[in-house]
């Protein structure tokens, strides 16, 4: 049993139906025989681009109907979730029948200009986590004049209007203070729980928004207090190494996914 939730093989179909060509599928096993499970996902497919052109990409992975997003990335210098990013779908498949009761729908990355800059805001210097049409949006020159006013926010935007998902995740990091916790879990709206169970599991601190500086604009506020949906704010340590963050929080994300908040509740 042990070995069939650790190895994972990619089968890519070659075009036996008409959309099999662009379906990669996750297999709890090394043979056809093997396979306990096999879990559909889409390839990368682009949703929109950036200011100075390059792709916003995301994939889905799961049938259920359960909806949740998890986002890689808003801010460009904080990468420290980019190995979970890469290695979610493998773990969600591993998860024996979460495929049946999730559909995860995940956003490589809002801000792949910041990224490619290494700066936390996008290539006209917006923090596009302060550019959403959150009731207590704050117009400023690194927010912008009004929401949605950059090419990245609009397509986040747009996503989530559209898939309405059960609960977001949003990866982030943060620069360790002498006060602080050097990484916590975050979250806005109903989603208390789910960050109790993400800080039971991982170990990391859990911090209500109101106990943060005020983030006007920001995709907590929007999601998560404007528009009642539960969003969970991963806060890394910055510079800890992506790979040992996956690690930390594996467990716990994919709990959150599943909406597990542990026993007796
Ligand atoms: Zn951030």
């Amino acid at each position: 049993m042990g070995t069939r939730l650790m190895r994972f093989v990619v089968l890519v179909c070659a075009g036996l139906f008409s959309s099999a060509c662009s379906v990669a599928t996750y297999g709890g096993g090394v043979g056809r025989e093997d396979v306990v499970e096999s879990v559909v996902a889409t390839p990368w497919q682009e949703i929109g681009r950036s200011v100075e052109g390059r792709p916003i990409r995301l994939r889905t992975i799961g049938s259920g109907a359960r909806r949740v997003l998890w986002v890689g990335g808003i801010h460009g210098n904080e990468v420290e979730g980019v190995i979970a990013t890469e290695e979610l779908p493998a773990a969600f498949a591993g998860v024996r029948g979460l495929s049946d009761r999730v559909t995860l729908t995940i956003v490589e990355d809002v801000n792949p200009d910041g990224r490619a800059a290494r700066s936390r805001g996008n290539a006209h210097g917006i923090d596009l986590n302060r550019n959403y049409p959150a009731r207590n949006f704050a117009a400023s020159p690194t927010n912008g004049d009004e929401p949605l006013c950059e090419p990245e926010s609009r397509v986040l935007h747009d996503l989530i209007v559209r898939l309405d998902p059960h609960v977001v995740i949003v990866a982030h990091s943060w620069g360790r203070r002498a006060d602080g916790p050097p990484c916590f879990i975050n979250f806005d709206g109903p989603a208390e729980h789910l960050a109790r169970r993400f800080g039971e599991l991982s170990g990391y601190a859990v911090v209500p928004s109101e106990n943060i500086h005020g983030t006007p604009g920001s995709l907590g506020s929007f999601v998560g207090i404007d528009r009642r949906t539960p969003i969970l704010t991963l806060e890394y340590e910055r510079g800890r190494s992506p790979d040992r963050c996956w690690s930390e929080t594996r467990e716990a994300i994919l709990a959150v996914i599943g909406g597990d908040t542990g026993s007796g509740s």
